[in-house]
């Protein structure tokens, strides 16, 4: 097996029984890349040169952190002191940060190595990473479909065996959508649970940051390492960090299962709802409590949603206007006419889209009949899982209605949108959420699981996880890559 094929936490194991050194690892991954980037299109910045020459440093350290000589993909939103970070978008293209968000500091102290920077929806606002500002990332699995968005560079980046981990962030399922089409495992934290400092914000009440790990113990690692108070975040909570990779072996007994059913799960592609209901069969033969969950405001969760994530959105993005960061128009008459220009040339379609509907339902009489509403609706949806984690562990649901969709299939926004159906309400309550590989569709497409926990309850989340991935295995498909 060459070392790119390996886990974060194989690559771990060999690294301090000193069987390969960090350089080694590091020109793996970075021969994988330039073998097989072409096809896959995941980076929009790669830092090979430095990369290697930090694999050289940490080589010679005496003492060496948790991570020393793995390499890591960050989501072109996170802020990587030095290194471009540009949200995919035109309005950021030569944007290099002065600072570096919370996590990267946390990586870079247990000596990660960044390799590069990924693509995806401009600003984290799609499903299928068709709206980055540059070009489009192909899903591993076929190359003529999408990898999911927004992560969707970061998802392809792992698929395609080019780093074992990388970082996403998620706002209403972008870790977990790109996850589940490209067959990996991805998790949204609690809100909280991870700094979000250095994020770029998109709507700042429901962003997270997180993993995507080919394994689940690849996840639980990288959490012990990321999660915890932050003082540079606000909204960072100061809970106790469990040790996630220790709790998920532990043995789980008395289990009880939430499910969502009813109409929700009658609309889902044939594909997705077959290997969702071969789980929940197998899941009681073992003996494990399965409960039909319903939920009564789900079904205004996309349009609460939409209207919550545009409104932070128009008030985030105002920063960018061709004065205080990034791209300015060469040409303009005055200060408001400079404001326009840049504004108009760039930002991109969906950007500018989300901005116009956010301002207008922050409009002054427009506020109580959609801002207000949309609040109120949150609020609802956040009691209902509330009231149902009395009952159940765990609630488990499709990660999509759909496996990976085809490029140009979606143009219409309200079609995208609904991608996000059964990832968006997490966000909204503000839960952990994680989507588990379950099995391939007859072509060759990656099927994901959702399972939801209560606040600060990842290591539920991910015990069970690591149970099902025990049983099914799937970290041993690989994508057909030559
Ligand atoms: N697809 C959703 C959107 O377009 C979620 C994006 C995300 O989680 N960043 O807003």
């Amino acid at each position: 097996m060459k070392l790119y094929e390996l886990s974060l936490m194989q690559l771990i194991n060999l690294l301090n029984k000193k069987e390969v050194k960090a350089e080694e690892v590091i020109r793996s991954f970075a021969e994988r890349i330039e073998r097989i980037e072409k096809k896959i299109n995941a980076f929009i910045t790669l830092n090979l040169e430095n990369a290697i020459n930090s694999a050289k440093l940490i080589d010679q350290k005496k003492q060496k952190g948790k991570l020393a000589g793995i390499p890591f993909a960050i989501k072109d939103n996170i802020l990587t002191k030095g290194i471009r970070t540009t949200c995919a978008s035109r309005i950021l293209e030569n944007f290099v940060p002065p600072y570096n968000a919370t996590v990267i500091e946390k990586i870079i102290s247990e000596d990660g190595i960044i390799i590069g920077k990924t693509n995806m929806d401009e600003f984290a606002m799609g499903s299928s990473t068709e709206n980055s500002g540059f070009f489009q990332t192909k899903n591993p699995w076929d190359l003529g479909r999408v990898p999911g968005g927004s992560s969707g560079g970061s998802a392809a980046a792992v698929a395609s065996m080019e780093v074992p981990i990388a970082l996403g962030s998620d706002t209403g399922g972008s870790i977990r959508q790109p996850a589940a089409f490209c067959g990996l495992v991805g998790l949204k934290p609690t809100y909280g649970r991870v700094s979000r400092y250095g994020l770029v914000a998109f709507a700042s009440s429901l962003d997270q940051i997180g993993p995507l790990t080919r394994t689940v113990e690849d996840c639980a690692y990288i959490m012990n390492l990321i999660s915890g108070f932050d003082p540079k975040d606000s909204t960072s909570s100061n809970q106790p960090v469990p040790d996630y990779l220790s709790e998920i072996k532990k043995e789980i007994k008395g289990l009880r299962i939430g499910f969502v059913g009813g109409n929700l799960i009658e609309n889902v592609d044939s594909r997705i709802r077959e290997l969702y209901n071969e789980i929940l069969h197998k899941l009681e033969k073992n003996g494990i409590g399965l409960e039909e969950v319903n939920f009564t405001y789900w079904e205004y969760a996309l349009a609460s949603y939409y209207i919550i994530a545009p409104s932070e959105a128009s008030s985030n993005l105002a920063r960018y206007d061709g004065i205080k960061y990034g791209y300015r128009v060469s040409s303009y008459s005055n200060l408001k006419d400079l404001y326009s220009k840049t504004r108009t040339s760039g930002f991109g379609e969906e950007v500018k889209r989300r901005i116009i509907l956010g301002t207008f339902a922050l409009s002054s009489g427009y506020y109580e009949d959609y801002y207000l509403k949309a609040i109120k609706t949150r609020a609802l949806i956040a009691k209902e899982f509330k009231e149902a984690f009395n009952r159940v562990d765990l609630i488990v649901s499709p990660t999509t209605p759909e496996p990976a969709f085809k490029f140009g299939e979606k143009l219409d926004p309200i079609s995208m949108y609904l991608s996000d159906i059964f990832t968006i309400t997490a966000n909204l309550a503000g839960i952990p959420a994680l989507s588990v590989p379950i099995g391939l569709t007859e072509e060759n497409l990656p099927v994901g699981l959702q399972i939801m926990g209560n606040y600060f309850e990842e290591s539920k989340i991910l015990n069970f996880a690591y149970l099902l991935e025990k049983d099914l295995k799937f970290y041993q498909y690989k994508p057909n890559l030559t």
